[in-house]
């Protein structure tokens, strides 16, 4: 468990560095999401990793939260949108993160991203809200891309899932990450307390 916990604490690390970068970008290009807006969590191909959820999984096992998430996630099943987001409108396009701090790394970069095109060459990736929104603040970040490049989304992804081959290997519908993420850390956490009760007895 003790591992599980140190190895969190350095993808929180990798996190903050992820913020800064990318909502720096988005400010200063003033490609921001408008307010309130959710529609990229309704996407159920939101995808993260088992390593990616781990600060989260953690988060709700210290919370008490761990099997009855877990619970929900299993009678939930595939196909669906992210668990924690939480709907404020009908249509669901307006709602909020209910984990916020804990969120996944490409929920970091929603909005506006880089990303390399089919030919390898570097391109912006931005919501098609925010283009509606703000028009000539894309086609100006679209112009300036050579003296001006946005972070990178597959780079950001990478710095996380080095820090752990094994659990940062695979892509999973987010939900499923979330999944089985959580089993790791009951998982560990069930042999950890029976461990000390040997150590005990
Ligand atoms: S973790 Fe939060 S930001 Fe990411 S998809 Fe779920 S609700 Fe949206």
């Amino acid at each position: 468990m003790q591992r599980l916990r140190e190895l969190s604490r350095r993808v929180e690390a990798v996190y903050g560095e992820i913020a800064d970068t990318f909502s720096g970008y988005q400010q200063a290009s003033g490609l921001s999401c408008r307010s309130g807006c959710g529609e990229c969590c309704t996407q159920p191909t939101v995808e993260a990793t088992i390593l990616e959820m781990l600060p989260l999984a953690l988060h709700l096992f210290d919370q008490g939260k761990a099997e009855l998430t877990l619970t929900q996630l299993e009678e939930l099943g595939d196909g669906h949108s992210c668990i924690n987001y939480q709907r404020l409108s009908f249509d669901g396009k307006q709602g909020q993160c209910s984990v916020y701090q804990h969120r996944p790394p490409l929920c970091r970069l929603f909005g506006a991203a880089g990303y390399r095109d089919k030919t390898g060459k570097p391109s912006l990736s931005v919501c098609k809200i925010i283009k509606q929104d703000h028009p000539s603040r894309y086609q100006q970040q679209l112009i300036a891309m050579e003296s001006d490049p946005p972070p990178m989304m597959l780079l950001s992804k990478e710095l996380v899932n080095q820090l752990d081959y094994e659990l940062g290997a695979k892509q999973l519908p987010i939900n499923q990450a979330l999944q089985q993420a959580l089993e790791r850390v009951l998982f560990k956490s069930y042999y950890s307390f029976a461990d000390d009760g040997q150590q005990i007895a």
